[in-house]
């Protein structure tokens, strides 16, 4: 494979994909947006309506409440990474296929190389299962953090889980308490195992390497 070096190389690469059917129903490919340079990344699930329209991820209602999530841990998503599992809106807004994700999973794995953050926040449950290769449900993973080759990651709930039940509310913000708490290095190596029999290899957490900049992109 090409060694994409830059997020604008490799979105000139992918946004015209055609592998599956959602690239017919699509008005935009929705490929993430943020910064290059992010310690984190949020991973979602797919483009709603909204985001289809507007070509970028978490702009409706989730996306509002996502936005005053990361204030509230004084970031914005200018300076953070966020993208979905699926680059495409499914018709409806039905749930992600097997097929499909598994059609746009290298995309996600390519930008998570490129940007190599020192977490990855999955939000619900089909980043969570993807990144995690588990079934487990996210009610029970979310707030744990996961090695996975060599990244941290951290499952919390969907925003769009939040929305409107005040408990999952309480929980994703404290959550997000646990996000600052890991970037600014108070806390540290205690990472969790996957429950019951699926595993997933753990490694040392590793410190991403000082100096990097912020550069905007998309
Ligand atoms: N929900 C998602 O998972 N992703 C979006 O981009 C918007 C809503």
């Amino acid at each position: 494979m090409k060694d994409w070096t830059t997020l604008l190389e490799y979105y000139n690469e992918i946004s015209g994909c055609q592998k599956c059917d959602l690239a017919r129903s699509r008005t935009n490919f929705v490929f993430g947006s943020g910064s290059q340079n992010s310690e984190l990344i949020f991973i979602g699930e797919a483009p709603g309506y909204n985001e289809d329209i507007q070509g970028k991820p978490f702009v409706g209602a989730a996306g509002k409440l996502l936005d005053g999530l990361l204030n509230d841990i004084g970031l914005s998503r200018e300076v953070v990474f966020i993208a979905n599992v699926l680059k495409c809106r499914p018709p409806e807004n039905r749930d992600p296929r097997k097929e499909e994700m598994e059609l746009c999973k290298d995309y996600l794995l390519r930008q998570i190389e490129i940007i190599n953050p020192r977490l990855i926040c999955t939000l619900g449950r089909y980043s969570t299962s993807l990144l995690l290769k588990t079934e487990q449900p996210i009610s029970k993973l979310r707030g744990n953090k996961f090695i996975v080759d060599g990244r941290m990651v951290l499952p919390i709930f969907h925003p769009a889980a939040a929305l409107y039940t005040a408990s999952n509310l309480q929980v994703i913000k404290s959550d997000f308490q646990r996000i600052k708490r890991i970037l600014s290095g108070e806390e540290k190596e205690d990472v969790s195992s996957i429950p019951e029999k699926e595993s997933i290899p753990l490694a040392k957490v590793e410190e991403k390497k000082e100096g990097s900049g912020q550069l905007g992109l998309f």
